[in-house]
C-alpha cells in the first residue's frame, strides 16, 4: 500500500510540470516573441503572430491570428504604430478583455525603449509612412532588447506571481548579456576605419542598430519611409554613395533588392541582407549576432 502510494506520488510529481498552467503570451513580432520566450522560460507559452519573413508594417490580419489572442493573458506589441495596419481588428475580434489596450495584459514595448527620430514637426502624409511617436524599429538594437526584457520580466511577474522569481531572474540575466553584447560589438566596429563605418539602408529601419554600433546612415534607397525608389531618387543615392564613400547597402530580407543591387553594382559596393527578426526557434541574441556578423563582414571588406 505504502509502496503504491509513494509510486503514485512520484508519478504525480513527474507529471506536474506538464500539467502546470503556463502563462499564455502572444507577441506580435518575432523579436518580441524571442525575448518573451527567454524571459518566460518553462513558465510561459509564447505564440508569435507575424513571421520573421514578413514586413512588420504589412501583415495580413487573417482570422486564424485571432485564435491565440482569445486565451492570451499577455499581449506584447511593438507600438509606435508599427502594427497599426493589422493589429487593431485582431484585438477587437478576439474579444478578450485581458489583453485590450491599456490593461495589464497589454504591454507596449515602445514605452520602455529610448526612442529615436521622434518628429519635431507635425507629421503629414507627404512625409511618407513616418511614425509620429518616433522610429518603431528598435528591436534591432540589443540595448533596447535589454530594456524590453526587463519590462517583460516585471509584467510577467505581476501577472503570474507564483513564478515571479523565475521571470525576474531570467530577465535580469538576459538584459545583462544583451548590454554586454552591445558593448563588445560597439568596440569591435569602432576598430573599422572611419570611411567604412558609413551605410546606406533600404528603409529607415536600422537606425537603432547603427546607433548601437556607432555607424552612420548616409541615405536610404526609399526616398521617404514606405515610398518605393524613383529613378530620380536612385540617381541621388548613387551620387551620395560616391561622395561619401559609403559602399554597403543594408536591408532586411523582406524588402525588394533590385534597386539596391543595381546601386551596389554602380558604386562598386554590396548589398547585405539582415534578418528581419528572430526565426521560430532562434534566440534573440543569435538573431542579433547573425545581423551584426553579416554587417561587419560587408563593411570590413
Ligand atoms: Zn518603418
Amino acid at each position: 500500500m505504502t509502496r503504491h502510494r509513494s509510486l503514485a506520488l512520484t508519478l504525480l510529481i513527474a507529471l506536474l510540470p506538464l500539467n502546470a498552467v503556463a502563462l499564455e503570451v502572444v507577441a506580435t513580432l518575432p523579436d518580441l516573441g524571442a525575448l518573451a520566450r527567454a524571459v518566460g522560460g518553462a513558465d510561459a507559452k509564447v505564440t508569435v503572430l507575424a513571421s520573421h519573413r514578413q514586413d512588420p508594417h504589412y501583415v495580413d490580419p487573417r482570422p486564424s491570428l485571432m485564435l491565440p489572442l482569445r486565451s492570451a493573458q499577455l499581449l506584447v506589441v511593438n507600438g509606435l504604430q508599427l502594427e497599426q495596419g493589422w493589429l487593431p481588428p485582431l484585438i477587437r475580434g478576439a474579444r478578450n478583455p485581458r489583453v485590450q489596450v491599456g490593461t495589464q495584459g497589454y504591454l507596449d514595448a515602445s514605452f520602455f525603449v529610448q526612442r529615436l527620430q521622434v518628429p519635431t514637426a507635425r507629421v503629414s502624409r507627404a512625409m511618407g509612412d513616418v511614425h509620429p511617436g518616433g522610429n518603431p524599429h528598435f528591436t534591432h538594437d540589443p540595448r533596447q532588447g535589454a530594456r524590453i526584457a526587463t519590462a517583460l520580466g516585471q509584467r510577467m511577474a505581476q501577472l503570474d506571481p507564483a513564478h515571479a522569481k523565475g521571470y525576474l531572474a531570467r530577465a535580469k540575466a538576459l538584459a545583462t548579456r544583451l548590454n554586454a553584447l552591445a558593448s563588445r560589438q560597439r568596440a569591435r566596429f569602432a576598430k573599422l576605419p572611419a570611411a567604412k563605418r558609413k551605410v546606406v539602408s533600404y528603409h529607415r529601419s536600422l537606425t537603432y542598430l547603427y546607433a548601437c554600433l556607432g555607424l552612420t546612415e548616409v541615405t536610404t534607397v526609399e526616398p521617404r519611409p514606405g515610398i518605393p525608389p524613383s529613378p530620380g531618387h536612385t540617381a541621388k543615392v548613387l551620387t551620395t554613395m560616391r561622395q561619401t564613400g559609403a559602399r554597403v547597402i543594408a536591408q532586411e530580407s523582406f524588402y525588394p533588392r533590385r534597386v539596391s543591387q543595381t546601386l551596389a553594382r554602380l558604386a562598386k559596393g554590396r548589398v547585405v541582407v539582415l534578418p528581419g527578426g528572430a526565426g521560430p526557434k532562434e534566440t534573440y541574441e543569435a538573431r542579433v549576432m547573425r545581423g551584426v556578423e553579416a554587417l561587419h563582414a560587408a563593411l570590413a571588406r
